[in-house]
């Protein structure tokens, strides 16, 4: 079976199952989403694409901008960045603050709120305006110049916040926030606002299928990086679902609480799904669901 045909009948199949799981109401912007929405795309290594749904709409990609964030970091501070952060799976909630005060402020990994806040105070650091740096870094990768950050979304999360205003003055009390906690939180919430389609998000993360180039032959990460982002999406990718995501799935990927997903198979391809419904992990259940039967049909993963 050929990408294209496993994702129509994958499509197919979780279209007619009754969707479970709610949208995030946390955030109120996000409660005024269609949760009946469901879109996939797929863009191959090769230069060929598919796409059905509501693949063509934006959705709020909310964490996973957080590979975005990651990305430009590691670039400029290469192995460094690893004296900040840590690489393991934390097992927990996207927002929890339980294992901070245990490790003394250094997240477990930087997928998980705490972890892309300090991303955030890296780049804060780096540059005079991080905000348009990190844009221009996205537009460049997504190869999207008009992209732009979703002051609607920012604002709304930015007024029910506190779990993440409390989760950066926690880590800023052990050092490992160097900035004023209002700017870390404000270049967050922002990131969290990019507003992109399934096509514009498979297209933007293809470079990771792809050695770290974009197709039209852009190094954005040389080959070792790569391999270390791929490896902490696998492990880190979805926080205390990675586990299950590895086992139904099988690719490493990321999740954002706009129900968005996107998976990588390094050399093949990059793949996007989005539905807006949750499961009790904060990950889409369409979009796993979905992911699940698309490996199943295709007999193809990582491993
Ligand atoms: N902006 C969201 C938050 O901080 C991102 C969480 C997510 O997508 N998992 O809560």
């Amino acid at each position: 079976m050929t990408y294209q045909e496993a994702m129509l009948k994958a499509f197919e199949v979780v279209s007619h199952q009754k969707s479970r799981g709610q949208p995030a109401t946390y955030i109120p912007e996000l409660t005024k989403v269609d949760s009946e929405k469901f879109g996939v795309h797929i863009h191959a290594t090769d230069g060929s694409e598919a796409g059905t749904g509501h693949h063509r709409e934006a959705f709020s990609i909310q964490s996973i901008s957080k590979v975005f964030s990651l990305c430009m970091a590691y670039t400029l501070l290469g192995e460094g960045l690893w004296h900040r952060l840590g690489v393991e799976p934390s097992g927990t909630a996207f927002n929890s603050l339980v294992q901070l005060e245990a490790d003394r402020g250094i997240p477990r990994n930087p997928f998980i709120n705490a972890g892309a806040m300090v991303i955030c105070d890296i780049l804060i650091s780096q540059f005079k305006d991080p905000k348009t740096e990190f844009l221009t870094f996205v537009r460049k990768v997504a190869a999207l110049p008009h992209l732009h950050y979703s002051s609607r979304i920012a604002e709304s999360e930015k007024s029910v916040g506190n779990r993440n205003v409390a989760l950066c003055h926690f880590i800023k009390s052990f050092g490992n926030i160097h900035n004023a906690p209002e700017e870390v939180l404000d270049f967050y919430f922002n990131l969290c606002s990019l507003e992109m389609s399934c096509q514009e998000v498979s297209r933007a993360f293809l470079f990771l299928a792809n050695g770290g180039k974009t197709i039209e032959g852009e190094e954005i990460l040389n080959p070792s990086q790569t391999k270390r982002i791929n490896a902490l999406m696998q492990t880190c990718g979805f926080y205390d679902e990675s586990g299950e995501f590895a086992f139904k799935v099988g690719l490493p990927g990321k999740s954002g609480v706009g129900g968005g997903i996107v998976a990588i198979h390094p050399h093949h391809y990059c793949i996007s799904v989005w539905s807006p419904r949750l499961n009790a992990k904060g990950n889409s259940q369409r979009g796993v669901d979905f992911l699940e039967l698309f490996t199943t049909l295709t007999e193809l993963s990582i491993f």
